[in-house]
């Protein structure tokens, strides 16, 4: 049991005598006196502690006491199979005696133990969202709300599920005390306390992510299959390929997630009747992923791929590491206005789709669409079945170049649809979600309306910048890959092989790309799920050919 209030029991449960004794099996008994440090905030790789005897206070920041685990219960969250630095800290309260068990010696019981398994992975997940909650721990965000940086360095840290302390300079009078402390100015935020004592200045993502143990790569000459991006796609290529005993690194540029990680809600992805949140699906993948054993670091862009044997990916600043298979998963990037608001109504008023459960919130209310191509068109024509009316915005003088002529007539033939042409948004308002609207018209004249749904149908960029001529992509710069790979396209390729390319296979043979980055792709988690599982067994088949 632990000293916990009752909502937190299922972050810290009690395990049954018979479970105790199957980890006693791979553990050593240790004896600890009063007040015995058992590890310290920032430690790596730390092993799991049973408490047999006695207590361990689990504490973060300068003394906050987060739990206190007694006889039967066990400590660890998520850093505890990533081997990341951990958060808290813990120390022996009275005479205690406990089960320590090495993290290697964990990760082969998980794989093994399902009831375990499933008793750690579920605590570990609830005892960091426990964390996040409390927020306090050894690390403290100062900063703007109105600061771009701030937003930047909150997302990264929230997506990464990483608990922080915040502090705001426009709404706290202590601030310029604890500014004072580190010799700092107002004009230096946002700025960070990492792991107590380190400060950094208005730091880069990157720079955070160093601090925290967050980017660390294991020394490994060649890996059997590097994955570039943790979207849905590559996190689920990772969980498969590891649990088929591939060594498996995970590249990823900010956080887990991908962009279903910034959805608040995800209602039509298989088994979660009720939805689930980006972050949740995420965080629950990611540790799905490192308990098969796959390695995932953050803040990591792959900048260049050389299409060499062994394949090799540059990481910039003279970092390069080196594959006999790459998986391509770096999904899309949705064009955004420059609209101050945006990211504040992802999700709760702003839309990137128009899916049908989209048309639902709409239901009966008044609608945007932003743009003028075929997706705009069809997005206009779906809603207008569910909204009251639909107003579809576009900076050109007409539709004409930029949508189907089936999809133009539909348009005029729907009366609850107005097009605005020469319009553009200036203004996106509201508390908690979207509530009003402004925008200007081609005569310049600014109105506002009450307006609570917003499509954003300007289109999508595939993040390929970094492939640099390696893979053939199509008109739009998405990946090409297997049937899309026609014979002209192979022999501008020189495709070294008699057969062709395998299903998500490129125009380099062991070079793979799943998801929205795909040429013709369908653009939903459950498809980026799919494809990176399919992808798996596409990738043993050309390991197996030994030819790259
Ligand atoms: C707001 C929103 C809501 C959505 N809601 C739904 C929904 O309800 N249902 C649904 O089915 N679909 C939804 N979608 C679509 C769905 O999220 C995508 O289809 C899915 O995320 C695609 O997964 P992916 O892994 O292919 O790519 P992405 O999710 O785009 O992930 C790509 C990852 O690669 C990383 N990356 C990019 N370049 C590099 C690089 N050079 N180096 C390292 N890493 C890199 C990115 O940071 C990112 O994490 C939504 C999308 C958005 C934006």
């Amino acid at each position: 049991m632990s000293e916990t209030r009752p909502a937190d029991a299922e972050a810290f449960p009690s395990l049954t005598e018979q479970q105790i004794a199957r980890i006693a099996v791979f553990a050593r008994e240790r004896d600890l006196a009063d007040g015995e440090s058992l590890w310290e905030a920032g430690d790596r790789n730390r092993p799991l502690f049973v408490v047999v005897r006695g207590e361990i206070e689990i504490l973060s920041g300068a003394d906050h006491m987060v739990t206190v685990h007694q006889p039967g219960a066990f400590t660890g969250d998520v850093d505890l199979l990533s081997g990341r630095p951990v958060v808290v800290r813990a120390r022996a309260r009275g005479a205690v005696r406990v089960l320590e068990l090495p993290s290697a010696r964990l990760r082969s019981l998980v794989q093994t133990d399902s009831e375990l398994s499933e008793i750690f992975l579920r605590a570990s997940i609830l005892c960091r969202l426990f964390l996040m909650a409390q927020g306090g721990s050894n690390r403290v965000l100062i900063g703007s709300r109105p600061s771009a940086g701030t937003r930047d360095l909150q997302e990264f840290l929230t997506r990464n599920s990483q608990p922080y302390g915040y502090i705001d300079v426009d709404r706290d009078d202590a601030v310029q005390a604890t500014l004072d402390k580190f010799g700092l100015g107002v004009e230096d935020v946002p700025v960070v306390i990492c792991r107590g004592n380190r400060v950094l200045k208005k730091p880069t993502i990157e720079k955070l992510a160093g601090c925290l143990g967050l980017n660390e790569i294991k020394d490994v000459a060649v890996r059997d299959l590097v994955i570039v991006g943790a979207g849905p796609a590559g996190l689920s290529t990772a969980v498969y390929a590891a649990s088929e005993g591939l060594d498996v690194l995970v590249l990823e540029a900010s956080a887990p997630g991908g962009q279903a990680g910034s959805s608040s809600r995800i209602e039509n992805y298989l088994g979660f009747p009720t939805g689930v949140s980006g972050r949740d699906l995420a965080t629950r993948a990611l540790v799905q992923a490192e308990k098969f054993g796959a390695e995932l670091t953050v803040a990591r862009i792959a900048s260049r791929l050389w299409c060499e044997n062994p394949l090799r990916i540059d990481l910039g600043a003279g970092a390069a590491i080196q594959a006999r298979a790459v998986v391509i998963a770096t999904g899309v990037q949705y064009r955004k206005p420059d609209l101050p608001n945006l990211a504040k109504f992802e999700g709760v008023g702003v839309y990137y789709g128009a899916t049908p459960v989209e048309a639902q919130f709409c239901s009966g209310e008044d609608v945007i669409v932003v743009g003028g191509g075929n997706s705009a068109g069809q997005a206009a024509v779906f809603l207008s079945e569910a909204g009251r009316s639909v107003t579809i915005m576009v900076r050109r003088k007409g539709l004409a170049e930029s949508m189907s002529r089936y999809l133009i007539r539909r348009i005029q033939e729907t009366p609850n649809i107005t097009l605005l042409t020469e319009t553009s948004i200036v203004e996106l308002a509201g508390e908690t979600r979207l509530e009003r609207v402004t925008w200007r018209d081609g005569q310049g004249a600014v109105k506002t309306g009450d307006i609570r749904h917003v499509f954003m149908m300007t289109g999508a960029n595939p993040n390929t910048a970094w492939l640099s001529n390696c893979v053939t992509l199509d008109e739009k710069g998405f990946v090409r890959t297997g049937p899309d790979l026609d014979a002209g396209a192979l022999a501008a390729a020189r495709w070294p092989h008699a057969r062709p390319p395998l299903l998500f296979e490129t125009s380099r043979p062991g070079v793979f790309a799943v998801g929205d980055v795909r040429a013709n792709s369908v653009k939903r988690v459950a498809a980026a799920v799919g494809e990176g599982a399919v992808c798996v067994q596409l990738v043993h088949k050309v390991l197996a050919e030994s030819v790259v």
